[in-house]
């Protein structure tokens, strides 16, 4: 079975290409279950993401395209939250999706992954991001709100590396994931990075698999030529630290296939 829960659609403004386009490319890589996780809207860098009032539309394209291609594919609709206290709105905790994935891109409001504010890197202590960061990973996954952790080291994208041991740094925050009985994304989106890695590394992943941490697959695509990017990659990696079977969503309830 192959799973891919992570794409995001044009309503964001920061993707290209029609859901369309997305799901024929999706067929092309035999994906079995696709989903669309688009930025959830927010009252903060409200730039980046969809309006509140487009939630509606964007559902119901999603819904309507899992209708059409039924026969072909399993086609899943989700949001992709920003882990932001006191921004996250009760309409996309609330919404009825099959799942909600859980992303830090902001550490005191500074989008660390954003090109545009790279220089601010230049005035951090490295070592102290990496555990602000994880802290903020572990305070998500106690918050219970959500279903997936997304690319968990994220931090690392621009090449960034702390003295201290990463697996030190990410211990608390694999903890915090293990009891909230959330999964793990494998992300191909860091092989397009400056990083030219996967998320999480092969160390974190695990860490994960011996907490019992299921985990699920992400293309985390923003172009439709995107999608599967790597996906045998992926794989192997997940093969690497011990897993054979990964975890899709419908309803927010956890399904498990073998891959
Ligand atoms: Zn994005
Ligand atoms: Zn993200």
């Amino acid at each position: 079975m192959r799973i891919d829960l992570h794409n995001h659609t044009t309503l964001c403004n920061h993707a290209e290409g029609s859901v369309e386009q997305y799901i024929q490319e999706a067929l092309k890589h035999e994906i079995d279950i696709f989903g669309f996780a688009d930025h959830a809207p927010m009252d903060f860098d409200e730039k980046y993401r969809m309006r509140f009032d487009q939630m509606g539309q964007y559902e119901a394209t999603i819904r309507e395209a899992a209708e059409r291609y039924r026969d072909r594919i399993d086609i899943r609709l989700g949001y992709e939250v920003d882990w932001l206290p006191g921004h996250m709105d009760p309409r996309v905790l609330e919404a009825k999706v099959d799942y909600l994935i859980a992303s830090v891109h902001f550490l005191s409001g500074w989008g660390f992954d954003n090109p545009e504010f790279i220089g601010h890197w230049k005035e951090q202590n490295i070592d102290e991001v990496w555990q602000r960061y994880f802290d903020e990973i572990a305070a998500m996954a106690r918050s219970g709100l959500f279903d997936i952790v997304g690319h968990l080291d994220l931090i690392k994208l621009f090449g960034h590396r702390p003295d201290r041991d990463i697996c030190r740094l990410a211990e608390g925050a694999l903890d915090a994931i293990a009891a909230s009985g959330m999964a793990l994304e494998l992300n191909a989106a860091g092989w397009r990075k400056p990083v030219t890695e996967a998320y999480p590394s092969l160390d974190l992943l695990k860490m994960a698999h011996d907490r019992g941490i299921p985990v699920t697959f992400a293309s985390d695509a923003h172009a439709p030529r995107q999608v599967g990017y790597r996906y045998a990659d992926l794989l192997d990696l997940a093969r690497s630290a011990g897993y054979d079977e990964a975890v899709s969503f419908r309803n927010r309830q956890a399904q498990m296939h073998k891959f």
